[in-house]
């Protein structure tokens, strides 16, 4: 995973903000960072979200006041028109989805598997050590 650049799939409600659709909540701590630093890496951010019409605008336009331009949104390529020779859903690498099984990592610990080192702050991290810390 390190050092290739892979696209990632967000999603907004629940993973970037706090769930308060159809209004926008506050953005969940390190998200916006973390989502910064994998651009910086080079990898490939999809929006990934029920969103569409004007509420799907005034996400992406949040995101965007917060530093963060996807590449694409609801699609795996910009601008890709719905044919029915592409397979409707998504490619991508990575989802990151408050829907997951156990629900979603905290974003410390999505920089910390992602990116490969631990985010600059440590305050936004458990202090709890994973089973991984024994390997290391
Ligand atoms: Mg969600």
């Amino acid at each position: 995973m390190i050092g290739e650049t892979i696209t990632i799939a967000v999603d907004f409600d629940g993973t970037i903000v706090e769930d308060k659709y159809p209004r926008i909540g506050k953005p969940i701590i390190f998200a916006f960072e973390t989502l910064k630093k994998l651009q910086d890496k080079g990898h490939r951010l999809i929006l990934w979200t029920y969103r569409k019409g004007p509420e799907l605008e005034e996400a992406v336009q949040f995101c965007k006041d917060n530093g963060i331009v996807f590449y694409a949104v609801n699609n795996s390529f910009p601008e890709e028109e719905f044919n029915l020779s592409h397979s409707r859903k998504i490619n991508a690498d990575i989802f990151i989805d408050d829907r997951n099984v156990g629900g979603l990592m905290s974003w410390g610990e999505i920089y910390q598997e992602l990116v490969g080192e631990k985010p600059i702050s440590n305050k936004y991290t458990t202090k709890k050590k994973g089973w991984f810390s024994f390997l290391k």
